[in-house]
């Protein structure tokens, strides 16, 4: 059967944060926008939902300050502590507050967002292959050329696979720093506070975080680090607090570290998980996906102006977040690192409580 040709200024792969909210900013713009995803929305996505205040500022400055007022909070509190395995090692409060929200409203939200700025969305559109020389996406459905090309389809980027295939991007360090994450729902006991577990996994950590009618339960470590047994550290995690382990896991890859040789390739960028954008310590990933979605947008209103390849406007623009995630990298391996392990665990209480306005600082900023 032959695909139908649709062609469009800008053609974006995957409707996360970061895909939508550069369709909502390009769009506003007058380009003519195809938003694709595989699901059709609302649709779920295993989260801890978790906005830090960076992330509530970058979003309120992006979609207005009535954003967040249609419901979409669905719990917040100042209160967060650290345990190593069952010791409390902290209880405190932060000066600023950590945002609850449901993925499947805040996500469907930003697309609304970009549906009312004029995107053409397509739902239930698989991305299978790309032509760069052409630049045509090939979906199960249509075939959509773009002058402009965003990858936004997540931590198993069909596009960033294309690019790395054809020798463009580096993917060296990419399966050293994919973290595993698993995560349940438990509607019988309920928290005000987010609770962070060290001690059942290495290179990472456990969860308990609040939200309006569940809690949510989750942990999540380097694959590299804990070769097969994360499953079983879950196990153990959630029996140490209580909790019997579920039949059926639910888990989703997070790019935590992967800071690659490039982040596109002449009019084709990648944003948010298909481009590694992750905090490596937190895996805090929202802030960075909507930041470099926005900063997509802008690279590509840039090269409309300026006729540079779009690549080199969003090499400029995301030089901070790329630096800042290399930091972090490297104070992850710095603090979960095997030859440092022992003098870092036996110096953590003391650093957390002399410390813990900078940790918050850290995490919020
Ligand atoms: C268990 C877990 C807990 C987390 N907790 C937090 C947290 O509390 N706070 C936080 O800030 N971050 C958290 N993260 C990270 C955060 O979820 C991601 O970093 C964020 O969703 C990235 O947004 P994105 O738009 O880049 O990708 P995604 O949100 O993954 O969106 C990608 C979209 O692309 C679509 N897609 C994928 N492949 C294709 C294809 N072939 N064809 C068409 N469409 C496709 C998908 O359906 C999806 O809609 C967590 C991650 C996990 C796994």
């Amino acid at each position: 059967m032959n695909k139908t040709i649709l062609e469009f200024d800008v053609v974006i792969c995957g409707s996360g944060p970061s895909g939508a909210t550069a369709a909502f900013l390009l769009s506003k713009h007058g380009l003519k926008v195809a938003l694709i995803d595989k699901k059709q929305f609302p649709r779920d996505k295993l989260c801890g939902g978790l906005l830090t205040e960076k992330s509530y500022k970058l979003i309120k400055s992006m979609f207005g300050n009535d954003f967040f007022e249609s419901n979409l909070i669905e719990f917040s509190s100042n209160k967060f502590e650290i345990f190593y395995g069952k010791l409390k090692i902290l209880s405190a409060f932060s000066k600023k507050l950590f945002i609850y929200v449901d993925r499947k409203k805040f996500d469907f939200a930003i697309l609304k967002m970009a549906l009312d700025s004029g995107v053409n969305f397509f739902s239930k559109t698989k991305i299978i292959d790309i032509d760069i020389k052409n630049m045509s996406v090939f979906t199960n459905n249509n075939i959509f050329k773009g002058r402009y090309i965003i990858a936004s389809d997540g931590v198993n980027s069909v596009i960033r696979g294309c690019l790395i295939k054809k020798g463009i991007l580096d993917d060296k360090e990419y399966k050293d720093n994919l973290t595993l994450a698993m995560e349940i729902y438990n509607y019988e006991f309920a928290t005000d506070r987010a609770s962070i577990y060290f001690g059942f996994t290495k290179f990472g950590y456990g969860w308990v975080f609040p939200n309006k009618k569940r809690t949510l339960v989750g942990i999540g470590a380097l694959i590299s680090k804990n070769k097969g047994l994360i499953k079983k550290q879950f196990k153990n995690f959630l029996n140490s607090i209580g909790l019997d382990a579920p039949k059926i896991f639910n888990a989703h890859l997070i790019p935590t570290g992967w800071i690659s040789n490039r982040f596109g390739f002449d009019n084709i960028l990648l944003v948010g998980d298909a481009a590694g954008f992750v905090d490596p310590i937190t895996g805090e990933g929202i802030y960075y996906a909507v930041k470099t979605g926005q900063m997509s947008a802008e690279a590509i209103l840039m090269s409309e102006k300026n006729k540079l390849f779009a690549e080199v406007n969003y090499n400029s623009l995301i030089q901070n977040i790329v630096s800042n995630l290399k930091r972090r990298k490297m104070y992850r391996n710095l603090i979960f690192g095997t030859r440092f392990r022992l003098v870092i665990k036996f110096f953590l209480l003391i650093i957390l409580f002399l410390f813990k306005d900078k940790l918050l600082k850290f995490i919020h900023e």
